[in-house]
């Protein structure tokens, strides 16, 4: 007799200004699919982050977003925070993308730095009954969800890539190489569009 059902798909989302994506980004994700049996993890990069400024144009991080995960079946990216107009607010970029998968489950990864910011967001209250959260371990942060509701946010322990965003762009703009803290084609797609070199 037939009695398996099927179960929700279980999709992860990395939220990232990706201003450039790097390993560290993309480990975090690998090991959080894994940990959580995921079907697949969605990146989304930001359109206008609203605590950051000069950002690199939304089309030049999205198109390193595709080309750094190009070659994995389980992670695609979507335009979501890009198209929407104003400021991104992950609160926002949850009710789109459970808009357009109503029947899964969703599992939001971040860093150790960005759980520590949540109860600054934008209607955080709202937020656990949009996904779970996976808290992810960085270098040079404390790893802590004191103070966030312990059934909805979990912490998971993940290989220690010293790499920021902040870092390659400040290494591309002294002339000192990137290569293997991005994947090579983000290496490539830096060179080729200039990015980084000098900024208003
Ligand atoms: P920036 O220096 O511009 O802030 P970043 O390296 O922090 O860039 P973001 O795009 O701000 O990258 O981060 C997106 C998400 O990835 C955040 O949740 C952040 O905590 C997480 N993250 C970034 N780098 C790492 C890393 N090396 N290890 C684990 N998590 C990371
Ligand atoms: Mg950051």
């Amino acid at each position: 007799m037939e009695t398996s059902t099927r179960r929700a798909s279980r999709i992860g989302v990395m939220g990232g200004t990706f201003d450039p994506i790097h390993h560290g980004h993309l480990v975090a994700a690998s090991e959080v699919a894994h940990s959580f049996d995921l079907d697949e993890v969605v990146f989304v990069p930001t359109g206008q982050p609203w605590q950051k400024k000069d950002v690199s144009p939304s089309e030049h991080r999205y198109l390193m977003t595709v080309i750094a995960t190009a070659s994995n079946p389980d992670f695609t990216v979507s335009r979501v925070d890009i198209d929407r107009d104003g400021p991104t607010y992950t609160i926002d970029t949850l009710k789109d993308l459970q808009r357009e998968r109503p029947d899964a489950e969703l599992f939001f990864i971040t860093g150790a730095d960005a759980v520590a910011q949540i109860l600054s967001w934008r209607d955080h209250d709202e937020l656990w009954d949009l996904a779970h959260f996976v808290a992810v371990s960085r270098p040079g942060h404390v790893l802590s969800t004191d103070g966030l509701p312990s059934d909805d946010v979990s912490q998971l322990e993940v290989p220690a890539l010293s790499i920021s965003s902040t870092d390659c762009r400040e290494r591309v703009r002294s002339g000192e190489p990137v290569w293997y803290l991005v994947p090579d084609g983000v290496v490539q797609y830096i060179a080729k569009h200039h990015l980084y070199r000098s900024r208003a």
